[in-house]
């Protein structure tokens, strides 16, 4: 049915280039413009409210169409505050679709609104800074979160709980009075959040207040999602209190990354596919939508309007937003050249800004011979964009699907390679550290510290938070970029009702989602995120765990012991002017051992207990260190 879009033919008719698409305010006029080849007729609705239970439309107006299949309409500013639809007509079949290029919405996303953005910026929006603005990936802790899960808990009392304008809050404290929220992320040193999508979804009703979702299903690709806002029916609510959001997280040193879902749509609905049939998808040789997605359909990212339509909206969240990054779900099914093309588009806003995605090798219906997919084995083909780092997250803890694998910090040292290749930021696939996102957790899956209980039958929480400390401190040792899931420093769990750890909570709720601040009043649980928080400044101190090419990192690190107890030494005097050297152990094993150290003396800096980056003890020839524990120590 739709093999003609990927025809030369079609794509030298139709691709269209300029930068105009969805609603552009230009003086006492507003230009509408929409993509829709071989339409009869296209023509634009008139509403007064964007809300689709009121159908009245007050006026239609004729489009024209004007180049490669885009059809246009002026109308004057006196629209300004309306909202619209397209009625796209071929032959006998008319459609009513939202516009895919629309920036404001009504409720739930069923209706664009034209909005002129200069009225949705916060004050100082002109003055934003960006925290990380000469800092490179591998400068990058990450914390990974959703937007509800942060405040949604009675336990930090938030006046704006679960929303954007919750994430930003200041002096939030939980009932023991520890900071908690924004002031907790920025006692924690973390340099970025990475918000799970915070574009508008279509699994939740924007009316319903407990509805709860991840969000990776999308509905408006340029629009934030209106039950992080305070009124989704206020098609600016949901642009301003964003916008806010960032400037105020960029304002307090942390910068923004958001998750972006490129490679499915939340139905086959979608606006496009009703303008355009069958022009966003793969389809199989029998005449069905691909689902290497595994949500119903996959993005024929392939396609040139398709890839114009992504390179644009990310683009459009880089500028108009101020985004700090992107982190691309599923980019496995997203092209090399799709991807390339969106690096090019985003760097015409900001080259710092960092992008790294999910490059799994995934099954799907490519329309084209001759492309290549943005997965592991591509790596190096793409242009300044990182990928999550798989084999070291399972080499630590075991595979996240086989639930009962023990990993390398419960002493499953059959994975010592792994997790040596995640230190040196080289894993299969990877020459740079600059194209690696090490971690050991994050949203999906079990958490950390679920995951050991399950491979470890009747581990006590001492041996749990034992190897979780392991865990920690591989991770803080690992060169490339860093990531880690929101509370996996509370050693974060998810329990159903019936006590059953939750591997996949996208409908879980707030009860197993959200962050309970109150356990930071338990003295184990403190002592974690105090562990976390050093060695975040630990590496934050030592440039010489962030190297920035693999040449470094070869001629720098030297391993002297990997036989499942590992111990390596990082020469950091190229790097930073007071240390020497970095010695790093790790000890999985269920006994003690006692480790040689190269001549002079040592300071030690962490251990199975606490992290001390001044290094206050001091030690010669030798250290011990403790089952299931490590040390990093340095000269
Ligand atoms: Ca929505």
């Amino acid at each position: 049915m739709n093999e003609e879009y990927s025809t030369k033919e079609f794509e030298e008719k139709y691709t269209y280039d300029g930068d105009d698409l969805g609603v552009t305010f230009d003086g006492e006029s507003i230009f509408l413009r929409v993509w829709a080849p071989g339409a009869d007729e296209v023509s634009v609705l008139i509403f007064e409210n964007g809300d689709i239970s009121e159908d009245k439309v007050q006026e239609e107006i004729t489009m024209e169409c004007v180049k490669n299949g885009v059809w246009q309409s002026e109308l004057s500013s006196d629209y300004e505050g309306k909202y619209y639809d397209y009625k796209v007509t071929r032959g006998d079949s008319v459609s009513i679709a939202c516009d895919p290029y629309a920036k404001a919405v009504g409720i739930n996303g069923d209706r664009a609104m034209l909005l002129n953005l200069n009225k949705t910026n916060p004050e100082g929006w002109e003055n934003d800074k960006k925290p990380f603005s000469g800092k490179k990936i591998t400068d990058a802790v990450i914390y990974e979160m959703h937007v509800r899960d942060f405040t949604i808990d009675s336990s930090v009392n938030a006046k704006y709980a679960g929303k954007f304008l919750g994430v930003c809050e200041t002096g939030l404290k939980n009932s023991g009075g520890i900071s908690a929220g924004m002031d907790y992320l920025k006692e924690l040193g973390v340099t970025h959040v990475h918000l799970l999508p915070i574009a508008d979804y279509g699994s939740v009703d924007e009316h319903d207040e407990n509805a709860y979702n991840w969000g990776y299903d999308p509905k408006n690709y340029n629009v934030p999602e209106g039950t992080y806002s305070t009124n989704p029916a206020d098609g600016k609510a949901r642009i301003y209190e964003l916008k806010k959001m960032i400037k105020t997280l960029h304002d307090n040193g942390i910068a923004v990354i958001m998750d972006v879902v490129y490679n499915h749509t939340y139905e086959t609905s979608f606006c496009m596919n009703k303008i355009v049939p069958d022009y966003f998808y793969r389809m199989t040789p029998d005449g069905k939508y691909s689902d290497g997605s595994g949500c119903g359909n996959d993005v024929a990212t392939e396609r040139s309007m398709v890839r114009k339509f992504i390179a644009d909206s990310v683009k459009y969240w880089a500028e108009e937003y101020h985004m700090d990054g992107f982190r691309f779900d599923l980019m496995g099914l997203i092209d090399v050249d799709t991807m390339n093309a969106v690096r090019e588009a985003v760097d015409k806003v900001d080259k710092e800004i960092i992008m790294y995605g999910e490059g799994w090798d995934m099954e799907t219906e490519v329309s084209k011979p001759g492309i290549l997919m943005a997965n592991q084995n591509n790596a190096d083909k793409l242009n300044r964009i990182a990928l999550f780092n798989d084999e070291l997250r399972d080499g630590m803890k075991g595979s996240v699907f086989e639930y009962d694998e023990k990993g390398y910090i419960s002493n499953n040292t059959k994975n010592t390679k792994e997790v040596l290749n995640g230190v040196m930021a080289a894993p299969l696939w990877s020459d740079s550290p600059q194209r690696v996102i090490n971690y050991v957790s994050c949203h999906d899956n079990h958490t950390l510290f679920d995951k050991m209980e399950l491979a470890n039958p009747g581990i006590t929480f001492e041996e749990k938070i034992s190897q979780n400390k392991l865990a920690a401190l591989i991770l803080f040792t690992c060169q490339g970029g860093i990531l880690i899931h929101s509370g996996e420093e509370l050693m974060r769990t998810k329990v159903d009702d019936e006590g059953n750890f939750v591997h996949d909570s996208v409908r879980a709720g707030d009860k197993v989602n959200s962050i309970k601040w109150d356990n930071l009043n338990r003295e184990e649980y403190y002592d974690m995120y105090t562990y976390y928080k050093n060695l975040i400044r630990f590496r934050a101190l030592h440039p010489s765990l962030r190297m920035e090419n693999s040449e470094q990192i070869k001629k720098n690190i030297k391993v002297v012991q990997d036989d499942g107890v590992v111990q390596f030494y990082v020469n950091a005097s190229g790097f930073e002017k007071d240390t020497k050297q970095i010695c790093v152990i790790y000890n999985p094993s269920e006994d003690d051992v006692q480790i040689e150290l190269e001549k002079g003396k040592w300071k030690l800096c962490c251990d199975y207990k606490s992290v001390d980056c001044d290094g206050k003890r001091e030690l010669q020839d030798s250290v011990t260190v403790r089952k299931a524990s490590g040390a990093i120590l340095v000269q």
